[in-house]
């Protein structure tokens, strides 16, 4: 067991057709084809893979496919007990290619591959020790931990020691038998009601149906029409009544100016927090709407392409609510000193959810910041089911809240009828 090596690497590019659907419509997406860029990495024992994947909605993914092609080197041929223990530094060559840096660096198509690469070795590993993902993380001595994470360029916020001192507190904390966590039920809102593409009717009715499922958050996009929204921000508060809370999204269609004016006209209906008003870059922009609005909340990260932004955008404070991505920045390596800087700042995490594989993913990240990194008293985390039929394990939801995972790995493997039938190159459904 212990020599297993990496023999092969598959990617393949799946694409399931929900612009038919209007699924995951908003200001700026209006024809989604939710995608998987989705890895496989084989190992010479036959029942041991690690599969992960990095969530695009369409045309580019195989741009992503392409290249993961240049980082396989980095693995094949090793074995995965070496991989785990030099995790950091594969990373650190992968995110800075000296040839491939130029096309990103460590943002756009380069990273989201790394995203899913990366993602589909922490499966492997977790699957090798036969735990799921957060428990594998959890159980890991915090020095170990710590030293398989990227703290390129944000040691001025956070150093290794200050991190070390975060998770040990936390730790301390830990019921002396973990298996106590597996009946955590992490709190979640939902986001598929919302849709820009659906009529008064359909999301009336959807909310209705939430509602009676126990949901007590609901977000909603806007962006296209200002009276629009008003119309139908003022249709879902009716219809959830006070005490639920209302979340708007309008998918960084707005300018600043035009971010500060809308906010006024929403505002009357009282909004937990405005999700990606305005370009995702402009940190000071985000910081100059604040300044207009004192009293509201923003929320971003679903396009935060790396670690440095959230770094300015949590230091700064330009958001209230960091919305970590598990595919748009490189996975665990560094996702994880995210978390840990937001629980610096005491800044509540609310990860993005919702596309390809992200619930499933989001559930393993809520467990580890809950348990090892955050002590924010605000627990949440985006769900909307989309696509998840396809997925051998979905994320489970109960009483409004994700369930917690128990089966080794990421949870992110899809059926082979899915693979078969939505394979963008020769998939039954494509030809
Ligand atoms: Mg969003």
């Amino acid at each position: 067991m212990s020599n297993m090596k990496i023999i092969d690497i598959k990617t393949q590019d799946i694409r399931f057709p929900t612009s038919k659907d209007n699924l995951g419509t908003d200001a700026v997406h209006v024809d989604c084809d939710y995608s998987a860029t989705y890895v496989t990495i084989f190992t010479d024992q036959k029942d041991l893979t690690g599969i992960g994947l990095t969530f695009t909605i369409g045309k580019g993914n195989d741009l992503c496919c392409t290249v993961i092609e240049y980082f396989k080197e980095f693995i094949i041929g090793k074995n995965i007990e070496e991989i785990e223990k030099d995790i950091a530094s594969i990373w650190e060559k992968i995110t800075n290619h000296s040839q491939l840096r130029w096309v990103g660096p460590q943002k756009g198509v380069t990273h989201l591959a790394a995203a899913a690469f990366f993602n589909a070795i922490w499966d492997l590993i977790s699957k090798f020790h036969k735990k799921p993902l957060w428990r594998y993380i959890i159980e890991l001595e915090t020095r170990d931990l710590l030293d398989k994470l990227s703290f390129s360029y944000i040691d001025d916020v956070i150093t290794k020691d200050e991190a070390a001192k975060i998770i040990d507190q936390k730790k301390s904390n830990l019921p002396s038998n973990l298996d106590d966590l597996n009946s955590t039920i992490f709190p979640a809102y939902t986001t598929a009601a919302g849709w820009l593409g659906y009529s008064d009717e359909k999301m009336k009715r959807l909310v209705e149906e939430n509602l009676s499922k126990g949901w007590t958050h609901f977000k909603m996009k806007v962006g296209q029409d200002i009276e629009r929204d008003i119309h139908r921000c003022k249709l879902v508060r009716e219809l959830i009544g006070d005490n639920n809370k209302l979340m708007v999204d309008s998918n960084q269609i707005w300018s600043v100016n035009e971010t500060i004016e809308n906010i006024g006209k929403l505002k009357q209906f009282d909004i937990l927090f405005y999700e990606e008003p305005t370009n995702p870059d402009d940190v000071l922009g985000f910081k100059k709407i604040k300044d207009a609005h004192p009293d509201i909340n923003l929320a971003t990260g679903e396009m935060i392409q790396n670690k440095v932004m959230f770094k300015q955008f949590i230091e700064n404070k330009s958001l209230d609510y960091c919305q970590i991505d598990s595919c748009r920045i490189a996975s665990i390596n560094e996702i994880l000193p995210v978390l840990l800087i937001a629980s610096k700042f005491n800044t509540p995490v609310i990860p993005h959810a919702g596309g390809v594989g992200l619930c499933e993913y989001v559930q393993h990240l809520n467990l580890i910041n809950k348990f090892i990194i955050s002590n924010h008293e605000l627990l949440l985390s985006e769900y909307a089911e989309s696509c998840s039929e396809h997925f051998e394990n979905p994320a489970i939801i109960k009483d409004g809240g994700y369930v917690t995972p128990t089966n080794p790995g990421y949870s992110v493997k899809i059926k082979d009828s899915s693979l078969n039938e939505f394979d963008y190159n020769n998939g039954t459904y494509w030809k």
